[in-house]
């Protein structure tokens, strides 16, 4: 049999030799390998293997140096993280990609890639909490200088630069309050002094933003959110031109911070319906930011696609009519008020993540942001009674009725 991954060659011509008839235990551990069916699946299958076979030492050769096509071991790719990485870079516009066991891990080993002792890295003042801690505590201890600047401020960004200046890193959309960075007007400038400009995309998802059209170099996505789409799986992914892909995907073989076979294949089913899914819940996102908007008991609503939004123009400008699935806002009486509105929701649970198909909120102050103190989290704007909404699938009604009841 050609295909790769079902290679029983020797196990067949064993049994062939009937004089050399096999014991169960043998028939038990090598049996059961070949594919009944040549025809294709619909759905791809799940390669649920560590390691492949090979017909013969040059075979070896060939599949090592890249000459023929074929896998090698789980770490180095498998079928289903290379079918995954096709599927992201077409939906993305990048010309590669390459997958990882987390955001986190597409994150690390991007930037282990990247930087080097003595370079600097500009990166957005409220990045997720984690990327923040990465790049402070560990990418810091390799030599690396680090600003932290308001990215939502171009002249902030170009102010920063230095000659060492290797890359800028931001959030497209950041959490909780949802502010945005002008990629278009960062991206012109930073290509002109050759200075990559990456991008996490993750509160986004190509479905509402596609950074590499508006001149991203690299776009990183936890697929953990939007992309995979039911909180069943953790993983993350670089975008961007093969020469630097290619690179990431070295760094993360020795990192090891490779997906396994099973959640990449869970990532290529939420892809499936990541278009109808946000045209969804970016449509009840809106309409719940409105309802909001007018309950007296809601001090401030941060939501992009709000004309209130203080970057309302360039949310339009970027986003081409949807502006996501996340939204925030402020309740009266603090962490006082927020414990009331805990108690009286029904249907919408806690769950300090997003995307999934159920709406669910958050309280950034003791999730997500918990580590900073309370003056930390002043200067960012994370008071004690501010909520994250994560808008699901549900029908709208049922979302206001709750929200109604809760405030
Ligand atoms: C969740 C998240 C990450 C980290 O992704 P994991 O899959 O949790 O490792 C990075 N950036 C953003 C914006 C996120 O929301």
């Amino acid at each position: 049999m050609a295909s790769f991954g079902y290679n029983t060659r020797c196990f067949a011509l064993w049994r062939k030799a009937k004089k050399m008839p096999l014991k169960p235990e043998t028939i038990a551990a090598r049996g059961g390998r070949q594919a009944p069916s040549p025809n294709r699946p619909l759905s791809p299958p799940i390669y649920q293997t560590s390691v492949y076979t090979f017909e013969s030492l040059d075979e070896v050769d060939l599949v090592w140096e890249e000459e023929k096509d074929g896998f090698i071991y789980g770490r180095y790719g498998t079928p289903n993280t290379a079918m995954l990485e096709d599927l992201l870079a077409a939906l993305e516009g990048a010309e590669a990609a390459v997958v990882s066991s987390s955001g986190m891990g597409a994150l690390s080993a991007l930037f282990m890639t990247l930087l080097s002792p003595g370079d600097h890295l500009i990166a957005g003042r409220d990045l997720y909490g984690s990327s923040t801690a990465l790049l402070a505590q560990e990418i810091r201890r390799m030599g690396v200088e680090i600003s932290f600047v308001d990215a939502t401020s171009p002249e902030k960004v170009f102010t920063a630069l230095t000659p060492r200046t290797r890359a800028v890193f931001v959030e497209a959309i950041s959490n909780p309050l949802l502010k945005l960075v002008d990629i278009h007007a960062l991206a012109a400038t930073l290509r002109e002094l050759e200075i990559a400009l990456i991008v996490d995309a993750s509160l986004a998802s190509p479905a509402v933003l596609r950074p590499m059209e508006l001149g991203a170099n690299i776009v990183v996505q936890s697929a953990t959110k939007m992309l995979s789409g039911h909180s069943d799986t953790t993983a993350g992914a670089v975008l961007g031109p093969k020469r630097i892909i290619d690179r990431v995907r070295d760094t993360q073989l020795r990192l090891g911070t490779n997906l396994g076979p099973f959640d990449a294949w869970l990532v290529t089913r939420g892809v499936r319906t990541l278009a109808v899914r946000l045209e969804k819940q970016c449509e009840s996102a809106l309409a719940l930011a409105r309802f909001l908007e007018s309950c007296p008991r809601v001090e401030r609503v941060y939501y992009p696609g709000l004309p209130s939004h203080p970057q309302h123009d360039l949310a339009v400008r970027l986003f081409r009519g949807r502006f996501g699935a996340l939204l925030s806002f402020d309740l009266e009486d603090g962490e006082e008020g927020v414990k009331r509105f805990f108690e009286k929701l029904r249907l919408i649970e806690f769950a300090p993540s997003f995307g999934d198909t159920a709406t669910t909120w958050s309280y950034p102050a003791r999730t997500s942001h918990r580590g900073l103190s309370p003056a930390g989290k002043r200067a960012l704007g994370i008071g004690p009674g501010l909520v994250r909404l994560s808008v699901g699938l549900e029908a709208l009604d049922d979302l206001l009725r709750d929200l109604g009841r809760a405030l």
